[in-house]
């Protein structure tokens, strides 16, 4: 039997007006940070942020160090995490040389659950960073009560939710700072980059970390980094800006259609009131989940991820001991389809074929 040409899960979508912005910026001479960095700032907030100052970085995970130092998270702080995300949440807390301390996940929507995270509260804690998961918002508001209660603070790590809502109000617009992704696989891309919704003095910092701690040249107020967006990144995430909303309309189709036609396998459930922009969709399988990935791959052309297989605490970087339940079965049962906007309908009848067939034979 020949196998159809493979589905990919991710697909960046680069196209002639990018490839034109990016021309503008090299015939301009200019590629360092400069007006194209500026003019991103003010529509992805315009766009995304219901008007909140936003302020580029080079990366995702600048974003939540920046984020994070600006918010003065360092040194004898704990900062509480999933588990189950990508290592970028941790890791940004431990380079602050702050502690995370990972709490566990509602098996709805895969986020933080508010319950574990006031159990792991200490005298130390400092703030709670929940993951917007898959595009779907964590729980904004169990999390805000629970960090009222002990007057922490909130941080969004809205990596993979641009245009993701609970009951209207954007993510990235909850916490001291909320920190987007624009690595190829998101939503939308720059390139790699990243951008952090603030305010006030928390903006005015992440401003001066991301230069050297310079707001005027030479006259360095505090210790900072480089962790500026190029003219040529922030061009092509413009241009990427404005064909997100049709991208996230497809997106949420898309889903729409999984929805109606898998069997055989746990679909995701959308909480009352959230925007979900279904940057993976995620769906458990009750048997063997590696056996499906394969087979999904080898007999149908299906590619399909695991995000995340193994838990942050169990990594060697982190290698902790903790009882976690529903992250471990989670990291077991997890499996995301392809979703993207440039699936065909005729490529999402195969995905949905191929799912029930391998479902149907008991994975
Ligand atoms: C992608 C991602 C990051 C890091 O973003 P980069 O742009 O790759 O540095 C952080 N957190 C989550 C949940 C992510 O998916």
């Amino acid at each position: 039997m020949t196998t159809p040409p493979m589905i990919p899960v991710a697909k960046p979508l680069i196209g002639d007006d990018e490839r034109a912005a990016v021309d503008r910026v090299l015939r301009s001479g200019m590629m360092a940070q400069g007006p194209e960095v500026a003019a991103f700032e003010q529509e992805f907030a315009e766009a995304l942020v219901q008007g909140r100052e936003c302020v580029a970085v080079n990366s995702g995970t600048s974003g939540l160090h920046l984020g994070l130092l600006a918010a003065g998270i360092g040194p004898g702080d704990e900062v509480v995490v999933p588990s189950f995300t990508f290592a970028a949440t941790a890791n940004s807390v431990a380079l602050t040389g702050a502690t995370p301390v990972f709490a566990d996940i509602d098996p709805v929507s895969f986020c933080l659950d508010p319950a574990s995270v006031e159990a792991v509260v200490t005298g130390r804690t400092a703030a709670i960073m929940p993951v917007h998961l898959y595009g779907h918002p964590a729980d904004v508001a169990g999390l805000a009560a629970v960090a009222e209660r002990h007057g922490l603070a909130l941080f969004e790590d809205a990596a993979q939710a641009h245009g993701a809502a609970q009951d209207g109000r954007a993510v990235g617009t909850f916490g001291a700072f909320g920190m987007f992704s624009l690595y190829p696989t998101k939503n939308m891309t720059s390139g790699e980059g990243g951008m952090v919704s603030c305010d006030g003095e928390v903006a005015r910092k992440v401003r001066l970390l991301r230069n050297q701690g310079m707001a005027a040249q030479y006259q360095n107020e505090v210790v900072g980094l480089n962790n500026r967006m190029t003219d040529i990144h922030a061009a092509i995430g413009r241009v990427q800006l404005g064909r997100l909303p049709a991208w996230t309309t497809t997106r949420q189709r898309n889903a729409a259609y999984l929805d109606a036609h898998l069997e055989g396998v746990a679909t995701p459930t959308v909480r009352a009131g959230a925007t979900h922009v279904y940057h993976q969709y995620t769906v458990r399988v009750d048997g063997d989940r590696d056996r499906m990935v394969q087979a999904l791959r080898e007999e149908h052309g299906v590619g399909s991820g695991v995000y995340y297989p193994v838990p942050n605490h169990r990594l060697a970087s982190f290698a902790l001991d903790l009882d976690l339940p529903e992250t471990e079965k989670a990291a077991r049962e997890v499996i995301s389809l392809p979703v993207h906007p440039s699936l065909t309908s005729d490529d999402l009848d195969r995905v949905v074929q191929a799912v029930n067939t391998v479902a149907r034979a008991g994975a």
